[in-house]
């Protein structure tokens, strides 16, 4: 097989080789399979396609400079998928199955996996879906859990640097009391109009507010928003906000580092005291804010003028990859080495 040129990868689909599936049926969950092929056979009338019975995860395994390859944190995207599982009347999947599939198919496109030192790493997309028949809306009877990988690119190609984002007060992507907590796609297709906006515009995500007041600051685009001043890292506390395992992560860390952590609601006033801002999620692990613009309010908040991150930003970001390529001592126990 020729040699890829792993440093110039996107984050889009790569064929590999192999991906993993289980399905549910007669109650119970089968035996783990492999497969070369691409596609699934899908009933027309599926849950999936009709009443949203989908729920996703997003993971990455990284090679380190001994060679040998890294999984972030997968126990808690198993945790996590039983919860959308939870939120969306699907069957959950045990975590030790969950594990055992990753394992098994980061294993069997261990070749897809990209050199240290290249920046890219490879993604792994766990998905559980409805398949069984029904017109009535009702739960299915039957599932599919699959995992499929595909390596990816350095989120920064040109380096660290921050991006703008936008206030848009006319989009909600969930409810207070909706699915913003789970990881669905439906949640996905509520946020591509507005997303497509932000990007029209030159944003790269919009950053939501929370749906019933307009108040206080809540998801930014498919990722967390978290915000840094007096040596404290503050989180929104939230309803709509999906639990992002890297923003878990940072808070660990933040504290480890001597920082104050706060969990708690952000008045969108507050924006203009932060220090720092960013945005969370195992794609670019930070991708820090350079300005946040109030389309509605006519107001801007600026947190870079020049492009650079700021120095905390800059701190976790590092500490993080090193922690997820092997550099650093994985002091938490978040990293599965595969044998
Ligand atoms: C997946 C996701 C995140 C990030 O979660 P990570 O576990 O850090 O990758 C944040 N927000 C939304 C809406 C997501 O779907």
């Amino acid at each position: 097989m020729k040699e890829l040129d792993w440093s110039s990868l996107g984050f889009g689909y790569m064929k590999t080789d192999y991906n993993v599936r289980c399905y549910f049926k007669d109650g119970k969950w089968g035996e783990l399979e492999t497969t070369t092929s691409e596609t699934i056979n899908l009933h027309m009338a599926a849950t999936c396609l009709h009443y949203g019975q989908e729920a996703f995860e997003g993971l990455k395994a990284f090679r380190g400079k001994d060679g040998k390859i890294r999984i972030f944190r997968m126990e808690e995207n198993a945790l996590r998928l039983q919860h959308s599982c939870r939120g969306i009347l699907m069957e959950e999947l045990p975590v030790e199955k969950f594990k055992e599939a990753v394992m098994k198919v980061v294993k069997l496109n261990e070749y897809f996996v990209p050199p240290y030192g290249s920046g890219s790493s490879l993604y792994i997309r766990p998905l559980l879906i409805g398949t069984g028949a029904q017109i009535g809306v009702r739960p299915a009877n039957e599932y599919l859990f699959l995992v499929l990988v595909t390596p990816v690119g350095p989120y920064f190609k040109e380096g660290f640097k921050t991006t703008p984002v936008v206030i848009l007060r006319k989009y909600d992507r969930a409810a207070p009391l909706g699915t913003g907590t789970i990881k669905v796609g439906g949640n996905y297709a509520a946020s591509l109009v507005p997303g497509a906006k932000a990007h029209e515009m030159g944003y790269s995500a919009v950053l939501y507010l929370d749906a019933r007041e307009k108040r206080y600051v809540d998801e930014c685009g498919p990722a967390n928003f978290f915000g840094i001043k007096n040596n404290t890292y503050i989180t929104p506390e939230s309803t709509s906000i999906l639990p992002s395992i890297t923003n878990k992560s940072l808070i660990q860390l933040a504290e480890s580092m001597g920082m104050t952590v706060e969990r708690r609601q952000i008045p969108v006033e507050e924006l203009s005291s932060f220090e720092e801002a960013g945005m969370c999620g195992t794609a670019a692990v930070i991708s820090p804010i350079s300005r946040i613009d109030d389309m509605d309010e006519n107001k801007s908040y600026i947190y870079s003028e020049d492009g650079k991150p700021g120095k905390i930003c800059e701190k976790l970001y590092n500490k993080l990859q090193g922690i997820q390529y092997g550099d650093e001592p994985d002091s938490f126990g978040w990293v599965t080495i595969l044998e």
